[in-house]
């Protein structure tokens, strides 16, 4: 028989929690590999909602629809969803808990392998429970590739929300942090009790809030360079950053020189020293031949 049609009544009556009614249903065992530590935890989608302030004509993305609980609550708010999962196992649970919406795209997809800015309609609102292996990356691309994004509400380890807002001068201060900052305001909203997810996570994690700045505020460096540079500076964190630059980029010592020196930056400063503009203004006079 079709696992949706036998529905045991008296344990799902139990388990009201949907993420919880549907691991019963399907017996699904969680896969700790893709991190699936499902929300059980209902009041938490009414607060990543309100947080995310969505409006009934904004497109919502979501990475990792797992047993389905945001999805069916960003369906409700949003005109559309698109909602990925790398998980095709989970699909006849995700179908029961959306229940036939007709406003949400399920890709069963590898978020890391999708042109995100062939997404049609594109998406104006990012709401997720983010795997931890994926979290970086994600936003990362999201940001380059997503300018009409305009708000991220998004569960992540506290690890990956402490980079995203990590100030330079820090250890954890890298590639995350600058390109975040670069494109958006960093809000660490809460932290989240691990008794929310199933099965309880060994780390802990945290609601963050990221806002894309206006146009006038992002960097005018092509994002290829940006990047490019920002990952070249920190890619040797022990070595200088003209030597890590020289490095990364493939270009002359003396062009790594000539380039920190246009921002009147000492010869032995370490890229964790450098604000998010400066990397912006590195990349501009890269590009600029200076
Ligand atoms: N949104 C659900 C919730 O809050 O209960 C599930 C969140 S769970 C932390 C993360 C989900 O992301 C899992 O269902 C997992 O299978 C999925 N996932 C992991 N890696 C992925 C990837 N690369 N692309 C898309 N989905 C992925």
């Amino acid at each position: 028989m079709d696992p949706a049609e036998r529905e045991d009544p008296v344990a799902v009556s139990r388990l009201r929690q949907i993420s919880l009614a549907r691991l019963a249903q399907f017996d699904i065992i969680p896969k700790r590999d893709l991190g699936q530590n499902f929300l059980i935890d209902d009041n938490v989608l009414g607060v990543i909602l309100g947080r995310l302030e969505c409006r009934s004509d904004d497109v919502a993305l979501e990475v990792g629809a797992g047993l389905g609980v945001l999805t069916a609550a960003l369906a409700e708010a949003a005109q559309h969803v698109h909602a990925f999962e790398i998980d095709r196992s989970l699909e006849p649970a995700l179908a029961v808990t959306l229940g036939g919406a007709d406003n949400v795209s399920l890709h069963f997809k590898d978020i890391l392998r999708v042109s995100l800015e062939e997404l049609e309609p594109a998406p104006t609102v990012c709401a997720s429970n983010l795997p931890y292996s994926v979290a970086g990356p994600f936003i990362i691309e999201a940001l380059q590739r997503l300018p009409g994004m305009r708000r991220y509400c998004v569960m992540v380890q506290r690890e990956v929300a402490e980079r995203m807002a990590a100030a330079p001068g820090g250890k954890i201060y890298g590639v995350l942090s600058v390109w975040v900052q670069l494109y958006a305001e960093v809000r660490k909203v809460r932290p989240l009790s691990r008794s929310i997810f199933f099965p309880r996570p060994n780390v802990d994690s945290s609601l963050v809030v990221l806002d894309r700045l206006p146009a006038e505020r992002l960097p005018k460096a092509e994002p290829a360079c940006l990047r490019a540079v920002i990952q070249a500076a920190f890619g040797q964190r022990r070595k200088t950053l003209v030597n890590s630059l020289a490095a990364g980029l493939r270009i002359t010592r003396e062009d790594a020189l000539g380039l920190a020196r246009s921002l009147d930056l000492p010869a032995d400063v370490r890229a964790e020293r450098l604000t998010p503009g400066q990397f912006a203004q590195l990349a501009e006079r890269l590009a600029a031949g200076a």
